[in-house]
């Protein structure tokens, strides 16, 4: 059985897109997240699920 989506859930996605520098592909996010990380501290690339592209994002 499924879990239904929360709203939380939804706005997380939206927030962790919207906005957002978009890659292609991996490669190239992991070049740029190491030039960023090397001015602004470390960086991570993460596959987004709603536009299908990657975008970076904080550690947790
Ligand atoms: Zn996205």
């Amino acid at each position: 059985m499924a879990k239904p989506q929360t709203a939380g859930q939804r706005e997380w996605q939206v927030s962790a897109c919207k906005g957002k520098a978009r890659f292609a592909n991996g490669t190239l996010a992991h070049r740029v997240a190491k030039e960023r990380a090397k001015k602004k501290g470390a960086v991570i690339v993460y596959h987004c699920r709603w536009c299908g592209q990657y975008h970076h994002g904080r550690p947790q």
